[in-house]
């Protein structure tokens, strides 16, 4: 009885926050709800002192060189809770050693479809293995002083067009996948902050839905710390006021005081809502101890433990997919191939407001060098010439380019702006155009002249954000008018050598960065003058690193399902050769790899590994590493298998999730699909047999043992079906154990 009195007591209103509150005037209120760039405004009056929040989820991007840790996708293949409280431990410290009060992290949006941009960051498309890994690693940040906020709320799980689009779920699929890890969250580790997302949710922004904000994650799940926008998330003042929103970011625009005092004023808003945001800003302050002073920054900026444990989280986290046997690298094999786009230099993750510059980093290519040290020659042979020299070495008419910039984004109308450029790689920030031409919103149309060097067949190279065309001597050659971020692409030409074409290139922006660029890459260049025969004919095995990187796989835009057209020139070009390559991908989740199979020796699926991960993968491969990582998403067999391809891309900004509860994997196995590779798959070089399964009333309980000859981890997983469906099975449990030999 006593217990639950004081209890009680501990739960009414916290007096020196109602105090603070009081003696607020309205307008230092109102600076309060609109952020301050990032993190929130101080009030030296009443000595509050404000909080700094840094991205994000992968390591602390905003004060860098940091420690670049593993994807997200790469800590959900770990299936490893108690290294995901690791994680949170390690970045809180990087955190501390910064002065930053908040990481804006983990997002848990789930891997719906392979082509979400941000998959990489997210920890998979199981609701139940995302919301453990979330839960602890939310406790590992908060534990050690540094509040956490959970991205996105909600339904957020593609990119394109993600300020305008609706995702229409229904209620059920909502609550039982995309909202549990957010409800774990809340429920289990007292999340200190939620992150609303871009888009809309069932026809309403999520930054002004009540239902979402108030009705579910307040009232249902008892949410007690504050809520924040993403950034320019917000689209209207009354109606975000009234949702249950707290703070504007980056800062206030549509809170800004001229809005939202005399709606304040005259009573359209109410002022005990106001105090409600305000009281829920202070009390995240003082549950932390930064009600009156922001923490010093402590601590060694770029700990060995921080570095430690991103490479741990890489070990445990790449999969073994596929293995004919090639693996681990016998010692028998003298030379050893390395090729591809991702070897070298390093690629550490995805692109967007999580990437951070590492600290310290090592290439695959470096990796395998000192990995094979004195017991094989590692060659390498440069293949990629990745497609951006294009940008560079094209030879640009002297005369430069004529441009017209028209207000609006159909290149209507009389241009605003005349002027000349020097190329057409052109970066609007970088332009140096007149300062009020427009930065959003607008289109422009490029005019010049190119001379082509040779008679060859060219790779016309081209990246825009947003929508571009291209016309040589008036023939349409580029055609990618769309809203997007800027990947780099090409289209395959003949061009007469001496020959001067006419180029004509037409661009539109409609937000964030404007990038309009072309260039010519002869296909000549590319070709490695019978290096790569040579190198090939004299290597005993070939590693080729493939797959994505930050320039192709980002936040603001999704990515391709097929892999480059180079990578799999050069796959072809491998297998021609007689070589069977033993791959290692990169990227958020799955691609096109199924024609590839059947000629491959070895897969690694590596997620992103982060600044120093690289080791992990030459360890697996040099078998000094036994991999344990299990996959946290589904390869399906065919594109054409995955419920993606009925309702995406997106029309008319309307994305509905036609396959409802059926997400991942759980659509394959009512469809009777066989994936290439399954959810929760991965080969270790050791086996496990299981035995003696007992299900009882409250649990399950089963022996593993390692029947291998050598030592290994196994994640043991329980999945529950239930009569009434329309799921067949659905995780219920892991559990992550490392055995000796013939341990059990
Ligand atoms: C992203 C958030 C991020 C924020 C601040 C937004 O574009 O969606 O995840 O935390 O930027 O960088």
């Amino acid at each position: 009885m006593l217990t639950l009195v004081l209890a009680a007591t501990l739960q009414g209103p916290d007096r020196e926050i109602e105090s603070i509150i009081r003696k607020m005037t309205q307008a230092e209120k109102v600076t309060m709800i609109g952020g301050s760039g990032f993190g929130i405004n101080a009030n030296k009056r009443l000595g509050i002192a404000g909080i700094e929040y840094a991205d994000g989820p992968l390591g602390v991007r905003n004060f860098v060189p940091s420690t670049s840790y593993p994807a997200g996708i790469t800590l959900a293949q770990t299936w490893n809770t108690k290294l995901a409280h690791e994680f949170g431990v390690s970045m809180a410290r990087d955190a501390k050693a910064r002065g930053v009060q908040i990481m804006l992290g983990p997002g848990v949006n789930l891997q719906r479809i392979p082509q979400n941009g941000r998959n990489f960051e997210y920890l998979g498309e199981d609701p139940k293995l995302c919301a453990d890994l979330a839960v602890s690693q939310i406790k590992g940040l908060q534990e050690n002083g540094v509040g956490a906020c959970i991205k996105h709320f909600a339904a957020n799980e593609h990119e394109n067009d993600r300020h305008m689009d609706s995702s229409e779920v229904d209620e059920r699929t909502l609550r039982e996948l995309y909202f549990r890890p957010f409800e774990e969250a809340v429920k289990q580790a007292n999340v200190a902050s939620v992150m609303c997302s871009y888009n809309k949710l069932n026809g309403t922004y999520t930054s002004a839905h009540k239902w979402l904000l108030t009705d579910v994650l307040r009232k249902d799940w008892g949410f007690k710390g504050f809520l924040m926008t993403d950034w320019g998330a917000a689209h209207e003042t009354i109606g975000m006021f009234n949702s249950g929103m707290d703070i504007e970011m980056p800062g206030a625009y549509y809170w800004k005081p001229e809005n939202v005092n005399p709606l304040l004023d005259s009573g359209t808003l109410d002022k005990s809502e106001l105090d409600r945001k305000v009281r829920a800003m202070l009390s995240v302050m003082k549950r932390f101890g930064w009600l009156h002073r922001r923490p010093k920054a402590k601590g060694p900026l770029n700990s060995d433990l921080s570095l430690q444990t991103s490479l741990t989280v890489a070990r445990e986290g790449t999969v073994l997919l596929k293995n004919d046997g090639v693996l681990p690298i016998s010692t028998r094999a003298k030379n050893i191939l390395v090729l591809g786009d991702n070897a070298d230099p390093v690629v550490t993750n995805g692109g967007g407001s999580s990437f951070v510059t590492p600290a310290r980093s090592t290439s695959l290519l470096q990796a395998m060098r000192a990995e094979f040290k004195g017991k094989a020659t590692v060659n390498y042979v440069d293949t990629s010439r990745r497609l951006k020299t294009a940008f560079s070495v094209t030879k640009w008419d002297p005369a430069g380019y004529a441009v017209e910039v028209f207000d609006n984004m159909e290149l209507k109308g009389e241009p605003v702006y005349k002027g000349r450029v020097k190329t057409l790689d052109n970066d609007w920030d970088q332009l140096g155009l007149a300062a009020d031409t427009p930065k959003d919103i607008f289109s422009a149309r490029f005019t010049g002249k190119f001379t082509a060097p040779t008679t060859d067949r060219y790779y016309l190279v081209h990246s825009s954000d947003d929508g571009l065309r291209v016309w040589l001597d008036g023939k349409l050659v580029v055609d990618d008018w769309k809203d997007q971020g800027a990947t780099v692409k090409s289209v395959e030409i003949d061009l007469e050598g001496g020959h001067t074409y006419d180029v004509k290139m037409e661009f539109y922006d409609k937000m964030g960065a404007a990038v309009a660029r072309i260039g010519f890459l002869p296909f000549d260049l590319v070709a490695d003058h019978g290096e790569l025969d040579r190198a090939m004919e004299a290597a005993d095995v070939v590693v080729m690193a493939t797959g994505f990187d930050s320039t192709i796989e980002g936040e603001g835009y999704d990515r391709t399902y097929t892999l480059p057209a180079t990578q799999q020139a050069l796959f072809d070009r491998v297998v021609k050769a007689g070589k069977r390559p033993v791959i290692v991908h990169f990227g958020g989740g799955a691609a096109d790899y199924h024609r590839w199979l059947p000629s491959i020796s070895g897969f690694l699926f590596a997620g992103y590994p982060g600044g120093i991960g690289a080791q992990a993968i030459a360890e697996i491969i040099s078998g000094k590493l036994n991999p344990s990582g299990k996959l946290a998403c589904t390869f399906p067999a065919a594109y054409a298998d995955h419920y993606a391809g009925e309702n995406y891309p997106v029309k008319d900004n309307k994305l509905p999730y036609t396959e409802g509860l059926l997400m991942g994997y759980r659509w394959f196995d009512a469809k009777g699909l066989t994936p290439d590779f399954a959810f929760g798959e991965g080969i270790s070089y050791t086996k496990f047999g299981y035995s003696g399964l007992k299900v009882g009333r409250r649990s399950v309980s089963f022996r593993v043992t390692n029947q291998g000859k050598r030592s290994g981890s196994e994640v043991a997983q329980v999945y529950v079906s239930r009569p009434a469906g329309p799921d067949k099975r659905a995780l219920h449990g892991f559990a992550k154990v490392k055995l000796a030999p013939g341990q059990s």
